[in-house]
């Protein structure tokens, strides 16, 4: 009788030991990658550039599932991670503001955020899903021809623009009107990412844009026009220059992460596999929050990769063992050529 209760006792230990590493599998590494998605299109039919709003959705419940949650790019910048344990920052941009990305209808008799744009289907998701953190960057073109001027409604660009700054959205620089950079001298340069600001502050004043993302990639000669200075009687100052490509950006604790060169991953199909499916195969190459917004947790072995110069409040906590090593150098190197490889043709 005594054995019996002693061996249900540890049999109960055991299945609690079980259900406890089944609801928390990823031990916590804040030096893990971090995925920055870049959208183009939500609209029909999905295309290289274009992805369907119902395929948006499905991104969105893919990534809940799988225990990503949104941050802003202003908060992985200011390595200022608030996110449960066990969880996964991702990030979300929005490039070229194409009318399927934000668009008002008349519904009703009342105007209402159209449930098939991205911002209507970000919206009700997280209203479905209030863990799943809000958040996403639009780097819009104010000054760019029809359908892409600030989602193509002339109507609504102020109400547009202000939505997304009071309900924690980023609104990026992707300069005037998607000037190829790498064309141009410094006076033009310095213009197109001033005016773009200046074109911004006359629906949300005072704004100031925190990111660029460059048109088709492309460097200015000297990425310094970018991130500060004055032109057309506006000064700008960018913390960081996002691409086109180049696959998981490294942890922004990581000596590895650096602002000015910050890759994307481009959600379309197949990258978007691609990458959850290598996080999945790979787990202990990505970001997992250990749940303390004060506290930045390191494996023991690779606590040398963290980065020096960190906000002075951050205690650094290393975790051992060592997650399984895997084949991700092979894997990274793939994925950044092939992105190289695209990032002309990218719009
Ligand atoms: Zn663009």
């Amino acid at each position: 009788m005594k054995l019996l209760l002693v061996l249900s006792l540890i049999l109960t230990a055991a299945l609690l030991v079980v259900s406890f590493a089944g609801a928390a599998e990823l031990a916590p590494n804040e030096l893990g990658r971090v995925m920055i998605l870049e959208y183009h299109k939500i609209d029909y039919p999905e295309e290289r550039w274009t992805r369907t709003p119902e395929n948006f959705r499905r991104d969105l419940e893919t990534l809940y599932a799988k225990g990503y949650r949104l941050i802003n790019l202003g908060d992985l910048l200011d390595r200022r991670i608030a996110l449960p344990a066990g969880t996964t920052p991702v990030v979300l941009t929005f490039d070229d503001s194409s009318p399927g990305q934000f668009r008002y209808i008349e519904a009703n008799g009342s105007v209402q955020i159209d449930p098939k744009s991205a911002v209507g289907i970000l919206e009700a998701f997280i209203a479905e899903k209030p863990d799943f953190g809000r958040g996403g960057t639009f780097y819009v073109l104010p000054g760019a021809s029809k359908p892409n001027r600030l989602f193509n409604q002339p109507e609504f660009e102020g109400r547009k623009l202000q939505y997304l700054v009071s309900h924690g959205y980023e609104i990026g620089n992707h300069t005037l009107w998607h000037a190829n950079l790498a064309k141009y001298p410094e006076a033009t340069v310095r213009a197109q990412v001033a005016e773009a600001q200046v074109w911004i502050q006359r629906h949300v004043p005072d704004y100031r844009t925190r990111t660029l993302a460059l048109p088709h990639g492309a460097y200015p000669a000297d990425v310094s026009w970018v991130l500060r200075g004055s032109a057309k009687g506006m000064s700008y100052s960018h913390d960081a220059v996002l691409m086109v490509a180049g696959g998981a950006a490294p942890s922004p604790f990581s000596r590895t992460f650096d602002p000015v060169r910050l890759p994307r991953i481009q959600a379309v199909e197949q990258e978007l596999a691609y990458w959850l499916n290598y996080f999945d195969k790979n787990p202990g190459e990505r970001f997992v929050s250990d749940g303390d917004a004060n506290a930045v947790t390191v494996p023991t072995a690779r606590r040398d990769r963290l980065r020096d110069e960190l906000p002075h409040s951050l205690r650094v906590v290393e975790r051992g063992p060592e997650p399984p090593e895997s084949p991700v150098v092979t894997l990274t190197q793939d994925s950044s050529a092939r992105g190289a490889g695209r990032a002309g043709r990218a719009r």
